[in-house]
């Protein structure tokens, strides 16, 4: 198992798991509390509860797991992530979200850009989809306008910085595409809640190629758990 991908597998995208506490055993154990019990391995009637915890919607066992990610993502991907407020989350101090906010630190250099490799076509019907790619002259026409309105934007930003305005008003003529990075902190159940609905119908390919990148770093410490979370598919839990 690689510890860092690249979601987006343009050589810039990244998302790395920095550290966990816990795994399925902290979930039983945990269910248990109340028993006064703790496991020290995890046997088939474990896996049973596990999968009757989820079944049932006993979700507080599985916020007593903690995943941190470093997670590098564009603008846009980031301004979607956000939304995810509950126990992953920015406006309370439950659990962690640090970003590189670009007040302190300039962008490193004009290739900090998410370029599409593929342009895909607007949907006629469906307002958040997009369906088959553009091809031949038009994708190229595509990315010669998308590469131009990003190098423009960093060059506007570049001028500004050299103008002396401060990092924190430049960063304002950045486009969307710009590559942003924070750290976070989020319980497994809240983990579970974005992957299912970063995942589903209608959801956007960028983050959800990231959702699938966090389900191969959390397999190997969850893998009983979510066994029984995909086999149900729970998008409510
Ligand atoms: C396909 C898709 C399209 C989207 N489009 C847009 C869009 O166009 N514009 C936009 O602004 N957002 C959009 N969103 C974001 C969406 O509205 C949610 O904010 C986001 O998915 C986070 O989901 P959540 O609130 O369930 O998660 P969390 O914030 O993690 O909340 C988890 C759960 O806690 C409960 N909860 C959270 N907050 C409250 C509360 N205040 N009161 C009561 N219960 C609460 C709910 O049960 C919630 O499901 C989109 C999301 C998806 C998946």
């Amino acid at each position: 198992m690689a510890a860092i991908l690249d979601p987006l597998k343009d050589g810039k995208s990244c998302l790395e798991l920095l550290a966990h506490l816990g795994s399925d055993l902290d979930v039983v154990n945990d269910a248990r509390a109340s028993f006064g019990k703790q496991a020290q391995v995890l046997t088939e009637k474990d896996t049973k509860l596990i999968r009757y915890l989820i079944e049932h919607q006993h979700t507080s066992p599985f916020r007593g797991v903690v995943f941190k990610f470093k997670v590098k993502a564009p603008l846009f991907v980031c301004r979607q992530w956000w939304k995810h407020v509950i126990a992953s989350n920015h406006n309370d101090e439950q659990l962690g979200w640090n970003e590189k906010s670009l007040r302190y630190v300039a962008i490193a250099d004009a290739n900090e850009f998410y370029i599409p490799d593929i342009f895909r076509q607007q949907s006629p019907n469906n307002k958040q989809a997009t369906l088959g790619a553009l091809a031949g002259a038009e994708a190229e026409t595509a990315r010669t306008i998308y590469e131009a309105q990003c190098e423009a934007s960093y060059a506007a930003y570049q001028q500004l910085l050299a103008l002396g305005v401060g990092r924190e008003q430049a960063r304002g003529v950045l486009v969307p595409s710009v590559y942003t990075s924070w750290v976070w902190t989020v319980s497994l159940h809240a983990l579970l809640h974005f992957i299912a609905l970063r995942q589903g119908e209608g959801a956007q390919q960028e983050i959800a190629a990231y959702a699938e990148a966090i389900l191969h770093l959390i397999a190997p410490i969850v893998p009983v758990t979510l066994q029984a979370w995909q086999g149900i598919a729970l998008q409510q839990f």
